[in-house]
């Protein structure tokens, strides 16, 4: 479905002068560039002898290299489509030659204008992803000429309509029920009628020539994708928050470039698991991160506080939207025919994913699977269930997500947060209170 941006009058209006919208914006971007190189500046001292190609991410980690080149790609007549959610099928963007770029807010102060529309008890993903557009905070947000939102939670329901205020939005609804044969027609033809969508505002017909070109580009910064979240299962090569940066600006890279450096950062990582040149002590409590979406930049807060540690934690896995999801699962081609891939693209969106905005009767068994299986492979010792207040689809599955890892004999800590610093020191004297338990476990 697809909202027309309402010329005459928004559905949301909020009381706000053009010069405080200015003001706002000014020092929020500066207040963002502060704690932007700052969080940087501790990656760099939280890894020593990094690889030289991390300077690439830590570059692209302030969004205005990327923010320019999309400037500069619009001039050329190139369109932007936003994405709030890892629904989004970025071959279908890219097979229209359009540029994908994940515009969900990871700033905290655009939440506290947010709350002007969205009442606080609202996520903060929603408040603050509002509130960078109320005041046109987000070089990603502002440079789309659409955006596609999927109809997950409430949260990102009422997104769509708020947004639509702005821009023209495309909605898709994925099915509750994935594994029957009516979710995957519905949602096959929801993404048809994205598509229709994409080939209007792009002018570029999607067509099976260009849809095998988008997939195959993707197929390659799956591989590479896979690589680096491989190499995190064997001696700690990278620190998890620098593992989780190079992921997360896939969301927003050129995917080729991406896949480039990201390569050259794979191969690096494996000279050094065979020259036993670590990140950091071999031992060091081995944590997996789930739940709601860790955002760049303000919400590496947790990230830096497990790594910075005394004792230190390396972070090696996640089950976020935010992270592992995006690139982990390849769209499975059997014959290169446009029917055949555009089902395959449908399944890959639908199938593999872990979101709890899923139910059968069993629950959402593919995410336990999933969270069983990486705590394995992945050798965790310890889950931080990362929730946001207001995530009622994620706070909703903890006990389930508990019980599977007590199986497993897996400790679970529950850490509840918000779009703030405020509790960065309580979070902290939890934090370290966990890792210590995990290294005495490691210890007997
Ligand atoms: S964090 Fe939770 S409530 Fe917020 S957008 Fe994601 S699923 Fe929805």
């Amino acid at each position: 479905m697809d909202f027309k941006r309402s010329i005459k009058e928004k559905k949301y209006v909020v009381e706000i002068s053009q010069r405080e919208v200015e003001e706002l914006r000014n020092s929020i971007r500066a207040a963002y560039d502060k704690v932007i190189a700052d969080y940087v500046e501790r990656m760099k001292r939280g890894w020593a002898g990094r690889p030289k190609v991390m300077d690439y991410f830590y570059e692209m980690a302030d969004f205005s290299r990327r923010e320019k080149e999309l400037i500069e790609a619009k001039s050329e007549g190139k369109k932007i489509i936003g994405y709030t959610c890892v629904f989004a099928p970025v071959e279908l963007i890219l097979a229209a030659d359009a540029i994908p770029v994940r515009v969900s807010c990871g700033l905290y102060e655009p939440a506290k204008i947010g709350n002007r529309i969205v009442p606080v008890e609202v996520c903060p993903v929603i408040r603050s992803t509002v509130g960078a557009k109320i005041i046109g905070l987000s070089p990603f947000l502002e440079q789309s000429d659409a955006l596609i939102t999927a109809l997950t939670c409430d949260g990102m329901t009422k997104l769509s309509e708020i947004m639509s205020d702005y821009k023209p939005v495309w909605t898709i609804c994925p099915p509750r029920l994935k594994d029957t044969e009516q979710s995957l027609s519905f949602w096959r033809s929801e993404l048809l009628t994205l598509k229709a969508n994409i080939e209007k505002l792009t002018g570029t017909k999607i067509t099976g020539k260009s849809l095998r070109r988008a997939i195959e580009r993707v197929h390659r910064a799956n591989r590479v994708f896979r690589k680096l979240q491989n190499l995190r299962k064997e001696k700690p090569v990278i620190m998890g928050r620098d593992a989780m940066l190079v992921t997360q600006i896939a969301m927003w890279d050129d995917l080729e470039r991406w896949t480039e450096k990201a390569e050259l950062l794979c191969i690096e990582l494996e000279e050094r698991l065979k020259e036993n040149n670590l990140a950091c002590p071999p031992d060091t409590p081995r944590v997996m991160l789930t739940g709601s979406p860790i955002i760049w930049p303000d919400n590496w807060k947790l990230p830096n506080l497990i790594e910075e540690a005394k004792p230190q934690g390396i972070i090696v896995a996640d089950e976020l939207c935010s992270g592992d999801r995006f690139l982990y699962d390849p769209v499975g081609v059997d014959e290169w025919t446009f029917e055949d891939m555009f089902t395959a693209l449908a399944e890959r969106y639908l199938m593999p994913s872990t979101c709890p905005c899923f139910t059968s009767e069993a629950g959402n068994e593919d995410r336990v699977n999933w969270l069983i299986n990486r705590v394995k492979e992945w050798r965790v010792e310890g889950v931080i269930y990362y929730i946001y207040r207001g995530c009622m689809l994620y706070a909703m599955e903890y006990m389930r997500i508990k019980h599977a890892l007590d199986h497993l004999n897996v400790p679970t800590y529950y850490l509840d947060t918000d779009y703030t610093r405020e509790d960065v020191g309580q979070i902290k004297t939890r934090v370290e209170a966990f890792l210590e338990m995990l290294k005495a476990r490691i210890e007997i």
